[in-house]
């Protein structure tokens, strides 16, 4: 395990553990865990009551915060605002928060940069530098959440509180299982963040043994698979790990993943100009998915800079949903949202988007 660069980087029982070896009571932790999951508070000055030498000791000795806000944007329907923030070692991730219909929804992201290299992405063609710790990716939960229950006047928002995560935005999150999930245990602890798991979906590109490992995992947390492409000739082209997990053997996890767990899976699927939008390839797709259980998000790609992929016409994507819907699977199109919003990860709106189905 990487040395903890973050207080959230900790466990409750590491916290204990820590808190402990300088001689203070096992409630510390309860209280110091409240003031980070519960308020929200970076700064240990504000834990009011701890005593002063323990306060004075949290902010020298841990960080609390490993995100420095560099910068934020929003979307001029004021729906969708996306950070940019560096890590301590000068890393870069982007986090987005939609307020769609009802929800509260953040995506965050788990490694900065991303090894899967997926050709229609723009994080995917820099490669990967590093997975995030565990507190690197609860923090960008609770950067949401504070923002949200005290969102900035010029925004004219009420008040709210967080209701859903997606795990999908830069990286692989089942390529950083670990800290990916340990940050989703805090997340969802009664004494932590206490977010319902169902409330909570992680996206893959298809990693076969992360999916196995996740149905074996008590916590309720949905999953979402990239399919982009039903067969893996074309696959293979859009998403390389398809070279490494085959589509057979990626239906097979799923399906064994549902069997297990009685959940639902959503497949993700970027509608590409020419690409993988032919009828003939949502009749190959209605196949691929029957008797699953299972819903499909359809989402014009969105074109990254340079990039020879371009997003269906709107006619060939209604064209597409039809052929699925008229073979039983349940779809869904979602709009591009916060399209005006500038994007460092290609995929990152359009999969966070395609979760609020
Ligand atoms: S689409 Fe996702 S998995 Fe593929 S390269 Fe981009 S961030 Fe990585």
């Amino acid at each position: 395990m990487q040395a903890p660069t973050s207080v959230l980087d900790l466990t409750y029982d590491q916290l204990v553990d820590l808190l402990g070896g300088w001689g203070e009571p096992r409630y510390r932790a309860k209280q110091v865990w409240e003031w980070l999951y519960r308020k929200f508070t970076t700064d240990p000055a504000q834990m009011t009551n701890l005593p002063k030498p323990l306060r004075e000791r949290l902010g020298s000795e841990m960080r609390v915060d490993p995100l420095s806000e560099h910068y934020a944007q929003r979307s001029t329907d004021r729906q969708t605002y996306k950070w940019l923030y560096a890590l301590p070692d000068g890393q870069a991730i982007e986090t987005v928060l939609m307020l769609y219909d009802e929800r509260r929804t953040v995506c965050i992201s788990s490694q900065a940069g991303c090894a899967m290299g997926c050709t229609f992405c723009a994080t995917g063609q820099g490669g990967l530098s590093r997975n995030l710790q565990s507190g690197e990716i609860a923090s960008q939960v609770l950067a949401a959440a504070r923002w949200l229950a005290s969102p900035p006047p010029e925004t004219g928002l009420v008040p709210s509180t967080l209701t859903n995560i997606v795990v999908m935005g830069m990286g692989e999150p089942l390529a950083n299982y670990e800290r990916v999930w340990q940050a989703l245990r805090t997340i969802t602890d009664a004494e932590g963040f206490n977010l319902g798991a169902r409330h909570i979906t992680l996206s893959t590109v298809g990693l076969v043994p992360g999916i196995r490992r996740m149905a074996e995992e008590p916590l309720q947390i949905n999953l979402a698979v990239s399919l982009h492409a039903p067969n893996d000739e074309l696959r293979s082209q859009l998403v390389p790990i398809d070279r490494r997990y085959p589509l057979a053997e990626l239906m097979a996890a799923v399906r064994d993943y549902v069997a297990r767990t009685h959940r639902r899976v959503t497949f993700e699927y970027a509608l590409m100009n020419g690409i993988n939008d032919t009828a003939a390839l949502a009749r190959e797709m209605a196949g691929l998915l029957r008797g699953l259980l299972c819903h499909v998000n359809l989402i014009p790609l969105n074109p990254v800079a340079g990039s020879p992929y371009q997003p269906s016409t709107p006619e060939q994507a209604a064209t597409f949903q039809a052929i699925l819907e008229q073979s039983g699977i349940p779809t869904t199109m979602r709009l591009r949202r916060g399209i005006d919003i500038d994007a460092g990860c290609g995929q990152l709106r359009q999969r966070i988007t395609s979760v609020n189905a």
